[in-house]
């Protein structure tokens, strides 16, 4: 009992003197992101999401000449409505000219509506969703009913007159109006926080996802040529509405779909959000998904992805189908404190990563993870390289086995440590910056590159 009782004290002595570099807060919480998640409104959500519906389509090849109607009217809204929120947000539209090709059944002006939050730093983080909507006859619940493995990027069948606008009806109240609005809302929330972000925010409505992923790839591809430092993408699709269409309901979990590999900074993101997520919305389950989308459906995140940018996808627990890509997709649909839940996870997220310093790099010049056993030649020696801003570091460590850390230890402002007797063979390793008030970054795990191929030249013959 004695002993037990030394080696207690010893312990939290020991993690006294590694955390001694962080400051005293008696909280993983920061009481400023507690404030400014409180601060997101049913009230607004449900203002935005009708002011959206009132535009009746907002189709990216929809007409742009009428100030009620269609995707002009609405892109003009959401610019104007952003602009009133602060003067530190620098909204615009982001130009983009289309040619005629696949979906996009005729030359268009497209136009991402995107609000800048400057930040101390030009890096960014981006919480996204789509504004424009389609509709077909029998929406994607017939398209799932029939059974057939559909090809998302299929062409849908051509217009009488490709030059005549598609102005069906088409409200995407949920599809992506609650992705939207909860963009539009965190714009608001963050620019009036008063809070002054290490890292620049970048709130995105995007346009043309439903011609495949349009205004987010010519996003992407300007931000790869322009070298944009995109750090994180946290995309929301379809996140309003908490019926299934099978009957079952859940209000209180959110599905965050990331691309692989496994320990991919993509798949850090979706840890990153279950952890810092549930801390701050313990109320609301974080479930990631170790795949890039669901079965024969896309996303913008997917676009960034694809540029070797990390993002993950927000979808809805249970969808209903019937309603999407569909007239159905009213108001009516969505659960505004579902809504907002998922708002509250984006949002306690965003905030965490840009109060954070940047993830630590932990690769070498060579293009190899800094990991050794040295020096007995039977430990875990991790190395990496400081990330500005960083006050203390956290390591996490799991069985080679298995998807969520198990083990964490809290170290100074140190870019090496041994864990002594422990092979590195056995287990995956990451590291995470941390500030001086605690703020954590996503964590960069110590993966190997896969190896080439060594063809092996044969003696007989040439
Ligand atoms: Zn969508």
């Amino acid at each position: 009992m004695r002993m037990h009782v030394r080696v207690i004290v010893t312990l939290l002595f020991a993690t006294a003197v590694i955390s001694g570099t962080v400051s005293a807060q008696s909280s993983d919480l920061d009481p400023r992101i507690v404030k400014l998640v409180a601060e997101i409104s049913e009230e607004r959500l449900e203002k935005i999401l009708k002011r959206l519906e009132s535009f009746e389509t907002r189709n990216t090849l929809s007409s742009t000449t009428s100030s009620t109607r269609g995707i002009g009217a609405a892109r003009e809204w959401i610019l104007q409505e952003m602009q009133s929120y602060s003067s530190r947000l620098q909204v615009s539209f982001d130009v983009h000219q289309v040619a005629k090709q696949g979906r996009i059944t005729r030359d268009v002006e497209l136009r991402n509506v995107m609000a800048i939050l400057p930040g101390r730093s030009p890096r960014r983080i981006y919480v996204s969703g789509h504004y424009d909507t389609v509709a077909r006859p029998g929406g994607q619940g017939a398209a799932n009913a029939a059974g057939a493995v559909r090809d998302p990027d299929a062409a849908s069948p051509p217009p009488a007159d490709p030059n005549a606008p598609l102005d069906n009806l088409a409200p995407g109240v949920n599809d992506d109006g609650s992705g939207t609005a909860l963009t539009i809302e965190l714009a608001r929330v963050f620019s009036q926080s008063g809070i002054d972000f290490d890292a620049t925010l970048v709130f995105m409505c995007h346009a043309g996802e439903e011609q495949g992923l349009v205004g987010a790839r010519l996003h992407a591809q300007q931000a790869v040529a322009e070298k944009i430092p995109i750090e994180a993408i946290l995309n929301n699709d379809i996140v309003g509405n908490d019926k299934g269409g099978s009957g079952i309901i859940d209000g209180a979990t959110i599905r965050v779909y990331s691309e692989g590999p496994e320990d991919s900074p993509s798949r850090e993101l979706a840890r990153f959000v279950q952890r810092w997520g549930g801390r701050y919305v313990p109320s609301h389950r974080v479930r990631p998904m170790a795949r890039p989308d669901r079965f024969g459906r896309g996303g913008d995140h997917s676009a960034y992805n694809q540029l070797g940018f990390t993002a993950v996808g927000f979808r809805e627990s249970r969808e209903n189908f019937t309603r999407q890509h569909d007239v159905r997709d009213t108001f009516e649909g969505i659960s505004l404190p579902y809504l907002a839940q998922n708002a509250r996870v984006n949002a306690a997220s965003a905030a965490t990563l840009a109060l954070a310093p940047p993830p630590p790099g932990v690769m070498s010049e060579r293009g190899q993870p800094m990991i050794t056993r040295a020096p007995s030649g039977y430990d875990a020696n991790l190395r990496w390289n400081a990330s500005p801003g960083a006050a203390a570091y956290r390591i996490f460590w799991r069985e080679a086995w298995g998807p969520d850390w198990e083990h964490e230890l809290l170290v100074g402002n140190v870019t090496n440590i041994v864990l002594p007797n422990t092979q590195i063979d056995d287990y995956i390793f990451g590291v995470a910056a941390i500030d001086a008030q605690g703020h954590e970054s996503f964590v960069t795990a110590y993966v190997a590159p896969p190896r080439a191929n060594t063809a092996i030249r044969s003696s007989a013959g040439q």
